[in-house]
């Protein structure tokens, strides 16, 4: 079994992922360069956990076990130290994750297994700086770790196939849905989503609706459980535009072009929910969907 778990990155992910693992019996530690980070996913972890109590789905010494088998670090290399599996989910940037695995295949025992979570970096790019491409893997979690079902796995162009099964079974362990991918940029989950968020930005932008009707008519007429530009604010805008470039570059297809709008606004620093304010205003403490005033038409 892949008993260590280390979870690099403490963020909107890492913290999900790790409650996650520590809730199907794994030790957990969770590593991140900022201190506070680490304090906030606790206390996010906690606030979820006490959530599934007042749901009845766990009782207090599931909770209790769960929290007790969560360790932090701010040290990536006594961090990984003793790690069966270390899944990455620090911030989505090349340079960084390289850096990253470079630190983790010379820290992490030989035996273990070095996954990403990242949205659209190349795993065979990310392997290619280890000197152990055949134990590097993609495990994609969705957005929120503890609901979402779907582990996005994929396999880069060295992983070795019985690090693939481990990983599908480990999956199936953690009761999420496996599903197994080719590395091509944006895997499946993202090359099928962002063009649809885009063309949703564009429908916008070139006047034919309003964020609203936009939103309305997905939601009512496909049966989605968010219109793609509330999903676009959840997701972070400067995410989408950052996976939009990776499909844009690794395809060269012009259809895979960011709309202007999504770069004006990721200029102008509105994110979506993370900075208060995307195609719509976040207001802390109200659950009302309010389009931002910038783009009511
Ligand atoms: P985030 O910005 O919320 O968190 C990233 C964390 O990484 C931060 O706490 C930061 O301090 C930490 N970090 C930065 N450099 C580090 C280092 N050298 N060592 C350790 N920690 C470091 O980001 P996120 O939204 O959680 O995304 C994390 C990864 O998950 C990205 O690769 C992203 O593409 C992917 N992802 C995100 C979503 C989503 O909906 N947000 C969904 C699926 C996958």
């Amino acid at each position: 079994m892949l008993k260590n778990v280390s979870v690099v990155g403490a963020g909107t992910m890492g913290n999900g992922i790790a409650h996650v693992f520590a809730m199907h019996g794994h030790q957990v530690t969770l590593v991140d360069v900022s201190e506070q980070a680490l304090e906030k996913a606790l206390s996010t972890i906690e606030k979820n956990l006490d959530r599934m109590l007042s749901k009845g789905s766990i009782t207090e010494a599931d909770k209790a076990a769960t929290l007790s088998s969560i360790q932090t670090s701010t040290s990536l290399a006594a961090g990984v130290g003793s790690a069966d599996l270390v899944v990455e989910a620090a911030t989505e940037r090349v340079e960084l994750k390289l850096k990253i695995f470079k630190t983790l295949d010379q820290h992490a025992p030989g035996h273990a297994i070095l996954a990403s979570n990242t949205s659209s970096i190349s795993i065979t790019k990310i392997a290619s700086v280890t000197n152990r491409p055949n134990r590097v893997i993609g495990m994609h979690f969705m957005n929120p770790v503890p609901v979402m079902k779907l582990v996005e796995i994929i396999n880069g162009y060295s992983t070795d196939p019985r690090v693939t099964e481990q990983i599908v079974q480990l999956s199936r362990d953690l009761s999420k849905v496996p599903v197994v991918v080719n590395d091509y940029p944006g895997f499946v989950a993202n090359r099928i989503l962002m063009p649809m968020i885009n063309e949703a930005i564009e429908t916008y932008f070139e006047g034919e609706a309003g964020v609203e009707e936009i939103d309305t008519v997905m939601k009512l007429g496909m049966a989605h459980p968010m219109g793609p530009l509330q999903l676009a604010d959840f997701i972070g805008l400067d995410v989408c535009l950052s996976i939009l470039q990776v499909l844009h570059d690794g395809y060269g297809r012009p259809k895979y072009a960011p709309c202007p709008l999504l770069v004006n606004m990721v200029q102008a620093g509105k994110l979506g929910v993370k900075s208060g304010e995307g195609f719509y205003v976040y207001t802390p403490g109200s659950k009302d969907l309010v389009v931002s005033p910038r783009l009511m038409r």
